[in-house]
C-alpha cells in the first residue's frame, strides 16, 4: 500500500517529494476531488434516511427537514450509515481529516485557540493536500479551517492576532502553513454567519456581508469555472469546503436564510424534534427551527457547485463527497452540548461519496473512523501508493468500489475526549488530559472516564444500541461482563496500535487489555 520511496522519505516532507511528481500526462486521467464538511451537521438531519432503501437500513428517524438535493444526491453515491467522528469535535476531527492520524499524532489533541499552543495542526506532517498537491493537483480551501494555534499573524496588523477575543479563536494562516493548498479562501474560526470574513491566497481580507455557506458555493463555483485563472485547467484539482452552518449560533434570522426559516418557523416544536430522547421544552429547542433551516440552507448551496460541475462538464470525473466534522445533540440526553460525547448523535456523521460510473450508488454500514478519510481520498483518486508511511487510518477505497472487496472491516471506532491539563501561571495549557476513551461497535456503544486525580473509573456510558437505539437507558457495567471484556478487547487493540496515551500510561488496564 505504501510505496517504499514514501517510507523512505517519510518526514522528509513536500521539498524532497516534489522531485518524483507524476508525468502530466498519467495527471490528466486523475479525477478532481471535492470534499464538502459543513460544521455541526447530524447525519439524522437528512430527509432521504425516511425514504425507501434507506430507512430501512438505520435505527434512527429522519428529521423532519428539507434536504432535496442531498436527496438526489444520495441516490447517486455510496452512502455510509455509520461513519464515525471518534473525537466529536471540531479541531481534533480536523486535525485526523487532514492528517490521516489520531488526535495524540496528528498535534490536535484539543480544540484549538490561543490558550492552547499544544494543540496545532503539526507543520511537518503530510497532509491529504501535501499528497495531492505532489501528485500535481491543484488544491484549494475555502472556508473554516480551525486546525491551528492562533499566532499574532494578522496580515493586516502584523504581530497582532486577528481577532481582539482572548483566548482568540479566528486565525490567518500564512502561506507556508497551508500544507499543499495553492488557492486560499479560509478562516481559522468565528461564528457571525451573515458577516463572515476571509483571508485569500495573497493574505488580502474580504468581508462579502453574505450567509457564509452561500458565499462560499459561489466562490467554488467561480474557482471551477477558473474566472480570473485562478486554477491551471490542465491539472486535476481537490478542492476542501468548511462551511460554518449549521453550526451555532443558531437563535436568529442573523444565522440563516429567511426562505429557509419559513419552511420551519409555524412547525410546533414538537413536531420537529421527535426523537423519543428529545426535550422539546429545553431552552434550547427553540433552536431546532434555526438549526434545520441552516441544513436547508446548507443543502441549497452544495447543490449549487454539484449544478456548476455538471454544466461544466466535470460531473463525470469529480468524486464529491458531503460529510461533517461531527453531530449535534440537538436537545437529547438533556444536554446542551452538541458534540464532544459518545452518543450516536454526536458521533455520527454524514458520509456520502459520489464517484460517476466507478462507485456503485448503495448504502454501506462500515464503520468509518475520522483518520481514515484522508488514505480513502487519496485510494480513491488512485494514488494509494502515495499515502504517508505515518498514517494511522485505513484506506477503503477498495471497498467504495467493491462492496465485496477482500478488505479487513472495522469491528468499531474508538471514542476519544481530551480535556485542558496543566496550566502555568498565564492560564496557558501546557498538557492535555486524556479524560475518556472509549468504542464503538456495530451494536454497543461504551464510554469510560476516568477520575483526573487517581485516573481511575469515575463513571460510564454504556448503551445497546440495538435494542435501544435512542440511548435512553445508561446500563450498568457489572450487569454485562462479558460484552463489556469484548468491548474493552477491541478498545485496548486500537489503542494499542495508535499508541494512544492511555495504552502509553496502562489507564484502566485491569479493565482493557493492552
Ligand atoms: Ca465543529
Amino acid at each position: 500500500m505504501r510505496n517504499q520511496l514514501n517510507i523512505l522519505l517519510g518526514g522528509l516532507g513536500l521539498f524532497t517529494l516534489q522531485g518524483c511528481k507524476a508525468p502530466q500526462a498519467e495527471q490528466a486521467g486523475r479525477p478532481n476531488v471535492i470534499y464538502v464538511f459543513p460544521d455541526q451537521f447530524r447525519n439524522q438531519a437528512m430527509e432521504f434516511w425516511g425514504e425507501e432503501g434507506f430507512r430501512e437500513r438505520v435505527n434512527f428517524r429522519n428529521d423532519p427537514v428539507h434536504t432535496p438535493r442531498l436527496n438526489d444526491f444520495a441516490r447517486e453515491s455510496l452512502v455510509l450509515t455509520s461513519a464515525m467522528s471518534n473525537c466529536p469535535l471540531s479541531s481534533p476531527h480536523r486535525g485526523c481529516l487532514l492528517t490521516g492520524m489520531y488526535p495524540n499524532k496528528s498535534g490536535i489533541p484539543l480544540n484549538c485557540n490561543a490558550n492552547r499552543p499544544i494543540s496545532s495542526l503539526r507543520e511537518d506532517a503530510v497532509c491529504v493536500s501535501d499528497v495531492f498537491s505532489q501528485a500535481g493537483y491543484d488544491c484549494a480551501y475555502f472556508g473554516k479551517l480551525h486546525a491551528e494555534f492562533p499566532t499574532p499573524n494578522d496580515p493586516n496588523r502584523p504581530g497582532q492576532y486577528v481577532e481582539e477575543r482572548v483566548p482568540a479563536w479566528d486565525a490567518y494562516t500564512p502561506k507556508e502553513r497551508r500544507h499543499g493548498f495553492n488557492h486560499w479562501y479560509a478562516y481559522g474560526t468565528f461564528d457571525v454567519h451573515k458577516n463572515p470574513h476571509y483571508w485569500d491566497t495573497e493574505g488580502r481580507r474580504h468581508d462579502p456581508h453574505e450567509w457564509s455557506p452561500q458565499h462560499e458555493s459561489a466562490r467554488v463555483v467561480s474557482y471551477l469555472k477558473n474566472e480570473g485563472n485562478v486554477r491551471d485547467p490542465r491539472k486535476p484539482f481537490f478542492i476542501m469546503v468548511g462551511m460554518n452552518p449549521p453550526h451555532s449560533p443558531y437563535r436568529s434570522l442573523d444565522d440563516c436564510m429567511e426562505e429557509d426559516f419559513n419552511l420551519y418557523k409555524d412547525q410546533p416544536l414538537d413536531s420537529l424534534l421527535i426523537r423519543p430522547n428529545a426535550d422539546p421544552t429545553m431552552e434550547k429547542a427553540e433552536s431546532v427551527r434555526y438549526y434545520f433551516a441552516s441544513v436547508t440552507g446548507v443543502d441549497r448551496a452544495f447543490g449549487r457547485i454539484l449544478d456548476a460541475l455538471k454544466e461544466l462538464g466535470l460531473d463525470k470525473n469529480t468524486i464529491v463527497v458531503f460529510a461533517s466534522d461531527h453531530g449535534e445533540t440537538m436537545c437529547s440526553q438533556g444536554t446542551d452540548d452538541p458534540k464532544n460525547s459518545p452518543y450516536a448523535e454526536s458521533m455520527n456523521v454524514p458520509f456520502l461519496v459520489r464517484f460517476p460510473d466507478r462507485i456503485q450508488p448503495r448504502v454501506d454500514d462500515l464503520l468509518l473512523s475520522s483518520p481514515d478519510i484522508m488514505p480513502t481520498l487519496l485510494g480513491l483518486a488512485g494514488l494509494s501508493d502515495s499515502i504517508p508511511a505515518e498514517v494511522q487510518g485505513r484506506n477503503y477505497a477498495p471497498l467504495f468500489f467493491d462492496a465485496k472487496a477482500d478488505v479487513v472491516r472495522p469491528t468499531g471506532a474508538l471514542y476519544i475526549q481530551n480535556v485542558d491539563g496543566e496550566k502555568d501561571a498565564e492560564g496557558i495549557v501546557r498538557s492535555y488530559f486524556p479524560s475518556s476513551r472509549g468504542f464503538k461497535s456495530a451494536r454497543y456503544t461504551l464510554a469510560l472516564y476516568i477520575d483526573r486525580k487517581t485516573r481511575e473509573l469515575k463513571r460510564s456510558l454504556f448503551f445497546d444500541d440495538e435494542q435501544d437505539p435512542y440511548q435512553l437507558h445508561n446500563l450498568p457495567l457489572e450487569e454485562h461482563p462479558e460484552i463489556v471484556k469484548e468491548l474493552c478487547a477491541e478498545m485496548g487493540k486500537v489503542l494499542k496500535e495508535i499508541d494512544d496515551p492511555w495504552y502509553r500510561e496502562g489507564i484502566l488496564k485491569e479493565m482493557i487489555p493492552y
